[in-house]
Order: structure tokens, then C-alpha cells, then sequence
């Protein structure tokens, strides 16, 4: 069983052929994404014990032109973890690589196996009284390799970048075989190309995650959290030029909410508590960690009334407890799922530069309103120009309504974002889902390098074939 680019589905002859003991059943949810939109198949899934199992698996399938998708926690937001068409490849799963192999707070260091979940990391962390400062809503099963491969960003990347960042080092498989030991730990190693910058961010596309070494950092002595109201993102903006004036890099988060993301919360999801009585239009959440000597409630309450006095801020509440805290980030946490449960036209995870982030909401949602009758829901992470632009149908109307619309929705965004410097996946990734925006925005040159270094580092194209470059 062959297709146009000579890969074979993973069958009986490739079990054969396999470590013994590293097949396992395949589940649904390793076929599943979270959004739904892609339904996954596969010949076989593998579940190496270590990374010479893994490089085994690998060097058997390339033997047999057989298909490699790496699989971690399965909750990609851009189908990478997840191949609809094409030969059944091999489902490489890292779920039995979970094992922290060693924290060395005087270092400020963690190594951890690539199947470990972004949560067990930041508890081992906490445990050696350091801060794994990684923090997405999905971290109780994205996993660390899975966390590297698509380079993700979360609320903290303001502070501590995203998680490339965070790497030191990496083990990894290559697509023929050969196991790259890479797990330095070094903050300086300058030493010719760095490949495990190249495997950070690939999605899989150029070998196997199978370990990292993580830079851990001293949590800050104190926290803070608020939430204050904003006339519009122009002001939220002010107020985080300000906000970090006067506490620098003690600005950890800097989440823009708006009134459209509280509704449908209110409507999804009628338990979780409104902080305020009516849904404001706009809100952020901003966090502080200060360190010993600073009072973070303080710092906020001195920036809350300066933003008032500065016609910055309307409202706002200043989290008294770390329960009111943990409230007000569940909040912003639990948005991605009540857009989910309404159910998107499209959802765009877009970049820009930070002076363009007003402008843009202005223009793309009158753009939006004159191309037909929709909700939009523009929220994320302010900080960093990230936002989560994601488009709803109208009150009463479903999505699969808008399937003649969705495509001309989706290319008017990413025209207009890619116009003002902005990117078309800020931290989600390509997957499979934004192959061809890829192909159509990428500088030319640059589209061009990654190919070349495809080819070279996996020459048969088994590697999470149709990921990110088609
Ligand atoms: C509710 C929710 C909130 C989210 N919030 C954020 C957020 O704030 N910021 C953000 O950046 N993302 C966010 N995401 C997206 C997602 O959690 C991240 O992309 C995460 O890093 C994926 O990790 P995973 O282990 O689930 O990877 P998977 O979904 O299993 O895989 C993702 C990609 O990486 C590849 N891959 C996985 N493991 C490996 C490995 N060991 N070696 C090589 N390739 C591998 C896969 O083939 C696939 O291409 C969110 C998702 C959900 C559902």
C-alpha cells in the first residue's frame, strides 16, 4: 500500500518488526482533537520505554517508509497530533516516558522524559521550591515534549518567554534513528547550529522529543492578582506600559477579556461566578510577582487608582485571598471553553505588534460585521500582542451555517494581520490546520530554508508527514 509520496501504512509486517512489548491498543483519544475538526487514523501505536526503544521504533519505520506522528498530550490546537488522510501511519505515543529523571534546584535545572505532563513538571518544580513558569489551561495533559515541539507561549511568556526559552537542552530521535544526547545544561554553549532550537517549534516534522533539561526559575516572594475594567484595548495598552514602568518584569500576566467572552460564559457555564454584575466590554487580568520587600496588593491597588486618576480604568477588584485569585484566573481559563461549547466559525491565534493591537480590533471587527452577522470573541494575551480572535455565529444561528463564509473570514484576518507584521499562529503552531497559510504568508526565503532542512534531516518524509509543510 503505497501513495503519491511512497509511504506505506503501518501494518502487520511493521509490527513484526517492532521492540517487543511497545505496541499498545489504540484509544479514541489518540485520535481526537480537542476542537474536534479533525478525526485521526492509525495502523499502530508505539509507546517507547526509553529513548532507545523510541530510536528502534524509528529506525524500523523509516526501514519500511512507514509514517511517524508523535504524540503527547493530545490537545494541539492546530491538528498536528492528529493525520485524517494518507497512509495509517504510526502513532508514536510518549505516554510511558513520564519520569522527572532530576531536579537540581542549585542549578535552577529540571530534567524531565518529553511524555511528562506540563503540571507534573511544575509540582516537581514547586516541590524543590522553584517555579516551572510554563502556564497554559491545558497543562494537566499537554505534555513537555509536546509543550517544546510547538514551542507554546501560555500567560507567563510576558515574564519568562515561551518555551523555547525555558530549554537547555533536549534528547531526541532523528528521523534515521540516531539519537541526538543533548541535555546540557548549560546557558551558554555556543558551540555551531543549534539543533535543538531547530526541533523546538517543529512539531514533530524533525525527530522524536523523547527528554529536556528545563530552566526553573525562584517563584516570586509575593503574588497578585486583579482584574480592572478598561474603556477600550487602547487603554488596557496604557495600562501595561505603566504597569510595567513602575514593576518592570514583576508584570507576570497581562490577560485582555472582553464582554463577549463573559457572555458566553454566563450562557455556557451559568455556575461560575461574575465578578461583576453586568459583563464589562472590556477587562484585564493582570498578575504581579514581586519579590520579598514589595507588597503585590498594594502594587496594584497604587496602579489602579493612577489608571482611575489617568482615565484608564473604570472598575476593578484586587484578589483578597488565593481563592479570589484562583476565581479570577479560572475565569480567563475557562474562555476557550465556552467558545467551545457555542461552537466557532473560525478561531485565529494571531500576533501583532503591540501599537497595532488597537487599530486592529477596530478595523477586523468592522471588517467582520460587514462580511455578514456574527459574534466575536477577541481576548488573550495582551502582554505579548497575542490575541485568541475567534468568530461566532449570531444569536439563534449555528456554524455550520457560515461553512461558505468560514474561508473568506479566516483569509480577511490573517490578510489583514500579516499586513500590520503580525503573525497567523502566534502560539499554537501550522499542524495541519495552517499548512496552506504557511505556504501563502511565509517569506518566500524562509519557506524555502525550512524545506531544505526537512529534506536533509528526513530525506523519506516519514516524520509527522503533511505537518506544517505539505
Ligand atoms: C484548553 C486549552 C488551552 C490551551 N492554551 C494554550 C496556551 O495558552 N498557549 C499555547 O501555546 N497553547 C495552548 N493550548 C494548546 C496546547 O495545549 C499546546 O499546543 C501544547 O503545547 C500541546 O502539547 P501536547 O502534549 O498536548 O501535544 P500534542 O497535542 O500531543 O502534539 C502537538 C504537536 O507536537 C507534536 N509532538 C507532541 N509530542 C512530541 C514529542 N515528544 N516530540 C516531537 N513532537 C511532538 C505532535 O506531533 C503535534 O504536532 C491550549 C489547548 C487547550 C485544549
Amino acid at each position: 500500500m503505497r501513495n503519491g509520496n511512497g509511504l506505506k501504512a503501518a501494518g502487520p509486517d511493521l509490527a513484526a518488526a517492532l521492540p517487543e512489548g511497545v505496541l499498545r491498543p489504540i484509544e479514541p483519544r489518540h485520535l481526537e482533537e480537542p476542537r474536534g475538526r479533525y478525526h485521526g487514523q492509525a495502523g499502530l501505536l508505539a509507546a517507547p520505554r526509553d529513548v532507545e526503544e523510541a530510536a528502534a521504533i524509528v529506525r524500523v519505520c523509516a526501514a519500511a517508509r512507514v509514517g511517524i506522528v508523535p504524540l503527547g498530550g493530545g490537545t494541539g490546537l492546530v491538528a498536528g497530533q492528529v493525520m485524517p488522510d494518507g497512509p495509517a501511519p504510526l502513532l508514536l505515543s510518549l505516554e510511558r516516558m513520564t519520569r522527572i529523571r532530576e531536579t537540581l534546584p542549585m542549578e535552577n535545572v529540571l530534567l524531565a522524559e518529553a511524555g511528562a505532563t506540563l503540571q507534573a513538571v511544575r509540582d516537581a518544580a514547586a516541590g524543590a521550591g522553584r517555579l516551572f513558569p510554563l502556564s497554559l489551561a491545558s497543562q494537566g495533559s499537554a505534555t513537555i515534549g509536546g509543550n517544546l515541539s510547538t514551542n507554546a507561549g501560555g500567560v507567563n511568556a510576558l515574564r519568562y518567554g515561551t518555551a523555547r526559552a525555558l530549554c537547555l537542552g533536549i534528547e531526541a530521535v532523528l528521523p534515521d534513528g540516531a539519537i541526538l544526547r543533548d541535555l546540557k545544561r548549560l546557558r551558554k554553549d555556543n558551540t555551531g547550529y543549534d539543533i535543538r532550537d531547530l526541533l523546538i517549534g517543529a512539531e514533530g516534522t524533525l525527530g522524536i522529543i523523547t527528554a529536556a533539561s528545563l530552566r526553573l526559575v525562584q517563584p516570586p516572594a509575593g503574588v497578585g492578582v486583579a482584574l480592572m475594567v478598561v474603556p477600550d484595548p487602547a487603554a488596557a495598552l496604557a495600562l501595561l506600559a505603566r504597569a510595567q514602568a513602575r514593576f518592570g518584569e514583576g508584570v507576570t500576566a497581562f490577560e485582555l477579556i472582553s464582554g463577549q467572552g463573559l457572555r458566553f460564559l454566563t450562557e455556557t457555564m451559568p455556575d461560575l461566578r461574575q465578578p461583576f454584575a453586568a459583563p464589562p466590554d472590556w477587562m484585564v487580568l493582570i498578575e504581579l510577582g514581586l519579590p520579598a520587600g514589595l507588597d503585590p496588593d498594594a502594587a496594584l491597588e497604587a496602579l489602579f487608582v493612577t489608571g482611575v486618576d489617568a482615565g484608564l480604568v473604570m472598575d476593578g477588584l484586587i484578589a483578597r485571598s488565593g481563592q479570589q485569585a484562583a476565581d479570577f484566573w479560572r475565569l480567563r481559563e475557562e474562555i476557550p471553553e465556552g467558545n467551545r461549547r457555542v461552537g466557532a466559525i473560525s478561531s485565529h491565534d494571531i500576533a501583532l505588534p503591540l501599537s497595532e493591537v488597537p487599530r486592529f480590533i477596530l478595523d477586523a471587527g468592522a471588517m467582520v460585521a460587514a462580511m455578514g452577522d456574527m459574534r466575536i470573541n477577541c481576548f488573550g494575551h495582551l502582554g505579548d500582542g497575542n490575541l485568541h480572535y475567534n468568530v461566532f455565529p449570531a444569536v439563534g444561528r449555528h456554524r455550520a451555517e457560515y461553512d461558505a463564509l468560514r474561508p473568506r473570514v479566516q483569509e480577511a484576518v490573517h490578510e489583514m494581520v500579516v499586513a500590520r507584521g503580525g503573525s497567523f499562529s502566534a502560539e499554537h503552531g501550522v499542524g495541519r490546520l495552517k499548512v496552506r497559510d504557511l505556504e501563502r504568508w511565509a517569506d518566500p526565503a524562509r519557506l524555502a530554508a525550512m524545506r531544505a532542512i526537512k529534506a536533509a534531516l528526513d530525506p523519506l518524509g516519514i516524520m509527522n508527514p503533511g505537518a506544517v509543510l505539505a
